[in-house]
Formats: C-alpha cells, sequence, structure tokens
C-alpha cells in the first residue's frame, strides 16, 4: 500500500509519501508554477511515488473548491483560477487509487485532530496565517466540511474596525488585514521598504516599527475573528500555525488583548489561543489523515 500526499498551498506545491502514522518527512516541493501547473505537480507526485504503486493520494487544496466535482480554483494559480478537474487528472496519472481531496482548511483541522493539539477537544478552530488564510473548524469532534468543501473560510469572516478591500471583492475581512501578503502590502503602504512574508516576519520579530505594526493589525483582527468565530459555535480552544504565527509577540500580544476585549460571555473567558506545533507539514499529514481514512486504516 502507497499512499501520498499533495498540498495546493498558497506558496508552494507540495508531495509526500505517507508513512506509519502519518509520518510525511520526505517532503519534495516547488513554488506555485504560473504556467504548467499539472505538469509540475505530475512531477512531483511522481518523484515521491518512485514507482510504486499508489494505492491512495489524499489532496489539501487552498479554496475554493468543489468538493463533489473534485475541481479546485485556488486564486494563486493563475491557470486553475477557473477551475481544474484535479482528482480526475490524478485518477488517470493512478488508476489504481482513491484519491479524496478536501480544503486546505478541512485538512489542517483533520491534521490538528489526529496529531496535533485539538487530539483531546470536541470543539476548536484551526487557523493558519501564511500567504493567505486558511482554517478548519471542529465541533463536536466532527471536522466541518460543509455543502461545497469550503467550510472554515475564516479568512472571509468580517473583522470591525477595517475596511481593507480583499482578494474576494469584499473589504474589511480577516484575510485583507492578517494575510500575509495583506499586511506586506500595508506595510509597504506606510513606507516599508521590504518585499517578502518571511522578511515581514523577521523584521517583526525583531522589532521594526513599521512590520511589527503590520503584525499588531493582524493580531487585533485575528483575535476579533477568533471572538466571534468562538461565540458562535461555543469553543475554547484556536490552533495557530503558518508563517505569520512566528513572529512572536507583535503577534501574539496584541491577538491576546483582542481576544481578552471581546470574549466575554459566561462560556467564553477560557477561550485560548495555542501555536500548533505541527509546523510546515500540517497540510500534508491532513492529506495525508484524509488518504489513509479512505484506504480503511
Ligand atoms: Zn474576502
Amino acid at each position: 500500500m502507497t499512499v501520498l500526499a499533495l498540498e495546493i498551498g498558497s506558496s508552494r506545491f507540495a508531495a509526500s509519501r505517507v508513512g506509519a502514522e502519518v509520518g510525511v518527512d520526505d517532503i519534495r516541493q516547488i513554488p506555485v508554477p504560473s504556467v504548467g501547473a499539472w505538469d509540475r505537480c505530475r512531477e512531483l507526485l511522481l518523484e515521491v511515488a518512485g514507482g510504486a504503486e499508489v494505492t491512495g493520494l489524499g489532496i489539501a487544496s487552498a479554496g475554493p473548491i468543489d468538493m463533489a466535482a473534485g475541481v479546485v480554483a485556488p486564486s494563486e494559480v493563475p491557470e486553475w483560477r477557473t477551475g481544474f478537474g484535479i482528482a480526475e487528472a490524478a485518477r488517470k496519472l493512478f488508476p489504481k487509487a482513491s484519491v479524496q481531496l478536501a480544503l486546505d482548511g478541512v485538512c489542517l483541522a483533520l491534521a490538528e485532530r489526529n496529531l496535533g493539539a485539538t487530539r483531546n477537544v470536541m470543539d476548536a478552530l484551526v487557523v493558519r496565517l501564511s500567504h493567505h488564510i486558511s482554517g478548519g473548524v471542529l465541533v463536536g469532534g466532527f471536522v466541518v466540511v460543509g455543502r461545497t468543501g469550503n467550510a472554515g473560510h475564516v479568512g472571509h469572516v468580517l473583522v470591525p474596525g477595517f475596511d481593507d478591500r480583499c482578494l474576494c471583492g469584499g473589504r474589511g475581512c480577516l484575510e485583507a488585514v492578517a494575510g500575509g501578503l495583506s499586511a506586506v502590502r500595508w506595510a509597504r503602504e506606510q513606507g516599508w521598504a521590504g518585499n517578502s512574508v518571511s522578511e515581514l516576519v523577521e523584521a517583526a520579530r525583531v522589532g521594526e516599527d513599521i512590520p511589527a505594526a503590520a503584525l499588531g493589525r493582524a493580531g487585533t483582527a485575528l483575535g476579533r475573528a477568533a471572538a466571534s468565530v468562538a461565540a458562535l459555535l461555543d469553543m475554547d480552544l484556536v490552533v495557530l500555525g503558518g508563517s505569520l504565527a512566528e513572529a512572536g509577540p507583535a503577534l501574539w500580544k496584541p491577538l491576546g488583548e483582542a481576544v481578552a476585549t471581546h470574549a466575554r460571555l459566561s462560556f467564553l473567558p477560557g477561550l485560548r489561543v495555542v501555536p500548533s506545533q505541527l509546523g510546515e507539514v500540517a497540510l500534508l499529514a491532513g492529506a495525508g489523515v484524509l488518504a489513509v481514512s479512505a484506504q480503511g486504516g
């Protein structure tokens, strides 16, 4: 039995074999390709398969997706913005494989439930702050998938006090403030000379004013969104991962303050936001859980 995991992320494509206990340590990755996206994906998958007969493939993709149709339409992959039938393409590549597709945030929630910080809780919000924002919701022990597979798009929860324009066409969405690319854009508008999300995180970590302010806005917005989601679903745990979560107090302090300010109902003061321990394997691990579950394993 050879099971593979594939990540269609906002900053990389990655693939790995899924080993015992959903270990995914041999990761191959490439930056998100601007052309030839499926050809590059195919190469990655064949490389990790190494000639073995693949029996299962789990795909974690940035949204939006159409889970029933097996179609992905991530905004970061120009060729796929109007939809690409990735499940069918994968079935042609590995005819013996059970191919499973889920939203990146759903895979994050699966990974945290099976391997990470929410193993012993029934209700939680899982958020990944990277170039974009992914989210997944665990309710009553189940990962919520939604009508079309897109539940968990916490990046498009509206946050009061912010009016930034969002790529979705709206204004004031969490992602428009706290997504890595949005935070970089805001910092540059304030006069910061850097360019990348990793530079912004490092600059905030060492206390540079504008990057720290950008991460401060992100933390405040995330705290407000988390308090709203927690009130809606009666949960007391938020697990936060992704590159921006590495920024230290510049993000975490305003985040904690916003949660304390807004999570005031009698069942909410225990609301905790904790860092994910899964690191960069989170999405692949979730895709692995998805694939292994479908194998009956
Ligand atoms: Zn939006």
